[in-house]
């Protein structure tokens, strides 16, 4: 299992995590089977968006018996409240704090790693929230310990980006995968799944969907990822927006590989899941490659735009050029080197300088994308 860093935290988290659906309805032994047979294989990390008290109580008691709290990272939701038998988002103090307090006991535990602030779509409750009681509580259960950082979920790029903008978000969990990605923000989620707003859509990334990944990228905010499959939709030709079906490994490629992300939630059900989106740590460039389904969607509108893919790998000296190509841009998106971009770059084993413009990548690009140009643009911008 690869691990990564959850942007400016401490934390380190498998990058394929679990999200908390997969246990719903399970009995605490059910749920107990499935939590150590992912830990063991190396998942260190849950999106709990549920209020399901049973399900947050079987939970709790699992992790206790398995005796794992300290090596589980629990990213769990203020304003995810249980009323009447059913779950209801609320922006109700008193709800959200009777609810977190019912959330730590149910857990057994004194602090969540990561106290997500839920469901975010809309401009109105981004202002209500900021500006309001809601945060100022969630920034005071920081003070005290109860929640390591602060994360916001929502559906909504522009959401995203002004809440990053506060500083006050550590992480965001946001619905991420090649459909969703070529929409415009919405505050109804509705919109990314509906089949009309697909019609002679061109696969092109949204621009705020781009700005605020790189945001992340650049201030070390760390994306998890929800809806990596669309629902399923993505991997089902005849059901998927673009008519084409992808494999699991890569749709959890595509999202693994925007930038700022550092791990995808995925709501497994059984042990045979797991395994199957496990196999994604095994899988080879072939496997995981994208690039050539999407870009030969009849209306593929990135060409000469890299997408990330990995498709033009190997490079004759071994470049990451996914990865250096990310790292320009990022760049040339903020008009600066902001330090943690020049650190990440530092990192890569091979540097764009070393390119012997052998165009060996070029033959491979689907997306046409001029790279011996590309990498003499970051020997501009990074120095070698
Ligand atoms: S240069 Fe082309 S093949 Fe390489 S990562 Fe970018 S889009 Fe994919
Ligand atoms: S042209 Fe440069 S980046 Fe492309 S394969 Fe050759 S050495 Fe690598």
């Amino acid at each position: 299992m690869n691990y990564r860093k959850l942007g400016r935290t401490n934390i380190k988290v498998s990058e394929i995590a679990f999200g908390c659906e997969g246990f719903n309805g399970k009995n605490l032994e059910e749920t107990k089977n499935m939590l150590e047979y992912g830990f063991k294989k190396g998942i260190n990390f849950i999106d709990l968006y549920s209020s399901n008290p049973e399900l947050r109580s079987n939970l709790g008691q699992a992790i206790k018996e398995l005796d794992i709290r300290k090596d589980f990272v629990i990213e769990a939701h203020i304003g995810s409240t249980w009323k009447n038998g059913q779950y209801e988002r609320t922006r109700n103090l008193e709800a959200n704090k009777i609810a977190f307090e019912d959330l730590l006991e149910r857990l057994q535990t004194d602090y969540i790693d990561v106290g997500m602030i839920h469901y975010m779509d809309a401009e109105d409750d981004y202002q209500k929230v900021f500006n309001g009681e809601i945060i100022e509580y969630v920034k005071g259960l920081k003070l005290e310990g109860k929640i390591k950082s602060i994360g916001l979920s929502t559906h909504n790029p522009i959401v995203a980006k002004k809440a990053v903008q506060t500083g006050l978000i550590d992480v965001v969990l946001f619905s991420i995968n090649p459909c969703y990605d070529v929409q415009p923000a919405t505050e109804d989620c509705n919109d990314l799944w509906n089949e009309s707003n697909y019609k002679n859509i061109e696969f092109k990334i949204d621009k705020d969907r781009e700005e605020f990944y790189e945001l992340c990228e650049k201030d070390n905010i760390g994306i998890t990822v929800m809806k990596c499959y669309g629902g399923g939709d993505l991997l089902d030709k005849d059901l998927s927006p673009f008519k084409v079906a992808l494999t699991p490994v890569q749709c959890i490629h595509y999202c693994l590989t925007r930038p700022g992300v550092s791990a995808v939630m995925l709501g497994v059900k059984t042990n045979e899941e797991i395994d199957e989106a496990l196999k994604y740590e095994t899988a080879n460039i072939e496997e995981r490659d994208y690039g050539e389904i999407l870009s030969k969607l009849p209306k593929n509108n990135m060409d000469g735009k890299c997408v990330y893919c990995g498709h033009c790998a190997p490079c004759t000296v071994g470049i990451d050029i996914a990865s250096v190509n990310k790292y320009t841009s990022l760049v040339k998106a903020q008009k600066e080197i902001p330090e943690t971009v020049r650190e990440h770059y530092k990192e890569l084993k091979h540097h764009a300088g070393e390119c012997i413009k052998c165009g060996r990548c070029e033959k491979n690009c689907p997306f046409h994308v001029n790279i011996i140009m590309k990498m003499e643009e970051a020997v501009e911008i990074f120095g070698y």
